[in-house]
């Protein structure tokens, strides 16, 4: 065997080299005495003090000594996994929640007031929209305005003095639309507005939208950065400590949604394969968004990877990959769409998204059912549009298995 000769790294490049994030993603810190080199799970509710002069001021306990006071404040597991996630998106401070949908609505009640204005992207999460018309607009009084961010002057034409957050998720579920994190940015910090951007779709293998100019990060942890389908919860990463005293406050004061001990080792274990399983889902996701491209029973592939998506160029831009998670349009109706979800061995039929395994969705039937066709046609949902999130099985298996729906098309 032939030892692989790798270059020494110039004393230059030793200083200033900031890790790959494959290397980030393997990397562990624990406060454990013990030298563990996984994340240990701590399930204490409570921690001995000190005696009773300990200054219990939460500004002066501090988990990176390993100091711990209450797990509804802090947790060495949760916090092992906290440091991880800020590592991952290049943020100061990251909170672990107990789903993302808790991190969002943290995350919103964190920054804005009643009577404030909202910009979000019109095409997010389907939970994450019921949650803006229905808590923040109907009942807090919120005025969120829905725009098509994937025009950056549309976000801009939208923007006024009361504007507090621009809310936007790229690429997003299902029709798999980009929008600008830079130019939405500079639009926002005209108004000295914060901007949100949930990056589950991407995983911060793929996308640092800190770097890109946001002020925080949500995730649904339950996708890509657990990866195994086995844990639900979220995360809010951010580098501006005016963001994080908020949040801090609303996560462990406030409300108290945060990630329990066993999940959050589930979910650092998860993140130590986070690279070699993007990459492998993009391979394959690509792979099929060519197959499906060239087949006559398909109209039309939602896949940034894809020459002929309108923001190719974009996603080449602000994005290290393309994602593992594709949308197409069958020719044909619902009862054709159906018929060929049905049909499949091993892709899976299940809401969700983001595991090693592939899983099928008809939005128009499932996610996105409770809205009115109205509302569906309005963001491009139609009848057939099935999205797809690519696993990490053999990407020959899934080609057969699609194969297999199309035949059911014909018999
Ligand atoms: C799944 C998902 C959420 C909600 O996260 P949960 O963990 O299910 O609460 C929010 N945003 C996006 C983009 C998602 O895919």
């Amino acid at each position: 065997m032939i030892a692989k000769v790798l270059a020494p790294a110039s004393r230059r490049e030793r200083m200033t080299r900031r890790p790959h994030l494959d290397t980030i993603a393997v990397d562990t810190e624990t406060t454990s005495a013990a030298g563990d080199v996984t994340l240990p799970i701590h399930l204490s509710s409570t921690y001995e003090l000190a005696g009773l002069d300990t200054d219990l001021s939460l500004e002066d306990i501090n988990p990176g000594d390993g100091e711990f006071l209450y797990s509804r404040l802090s947790n060495p597991t949760r916090h092992g996994l906290e440091q991880e996630l800020a590592a991952l998106e290049g943020g100061e401070r990251a909170y672990a929640f107990s789903s993302g949908t808790a991190a969002v609505a943290t995350a919103v009640l964190s920054l804005v007031e009643p009577g404030d204005h909202v910009v979000a992207f019109d095409d997010l999460y389907a939970g994450t929209r019921r949650m803006f018309e229905t808590l923040f607009r109907d009942q807090l009084g919120v005025d969120v305005e829905f725009v098509d961010a994937t025009d950056a002057d549309a976000v801009a034409a939208a923007m006024t003095p009361a504007t507090e957050l621009v809310w936007v998720e790229t690429p997003t579920n299902p029709r798999i639309k980009l929008c600008d994190i830079d130019a939405i940015a500079a639009v926002a910090a005209d108004y000295d507005a914060t901007v949100g951007v949930d990056n589950t779709f991407a995983s911060p293998y793929f996308q640092q939208p800190l770097s890109l100019g946001a002020d925080l990060v949500v995730h649904s942890t339950t996708k890509y950065l657990n990866g195994h389908s086995d844990a639900v919860g979220g995360a809010l990463i951010t580098d501006d400590p005016e963001v994080a005293e908020r949040v801090e406050f609303r996560q462990q004061i406030a409300l108290g949604n945060m990630l329990a001990p066993f999940d959050s080792y589930l979910i650092s274990r998860g993140i130590k394969t986070l690279g070699v399983r993007m990459t492998r889902h993009e391979n394959n996701a690509m792979a099929l968004a060519q197959y499906l491209d060239d087949h006559e029973h398909v109209e039309t592939v939602h896949y940034p990877g894809l020459e002929s998506h309108p923001q190719h160029d974009l996603a080449r831009e602000q994005m290290q990959g393309f994602g593992g998670v594709l949308s197409f349009e069958l020719a044909g109706d619902m009862a054709d769409a159906k018929q060929f979800l049905e049909a499949l061995e091993t892709v899976t039929l299940a809401v969700s998204l983001g595991g090693v395994e592939s899983l099928a969705e008809l939005p128009a039937a499932m996610t996105h059912e409770p809205l009115s066709p109205a509302a569906r046609d309005e963001l491009g949902i139609s009848d057939t549009l099935i999205r797809l999130s690519v696993g990490i099985e053999d990407v020959e298996d899934l080609r057969a298995d699609l194969e297999r729906g199309f035949a059911a098309l014909e018999s």
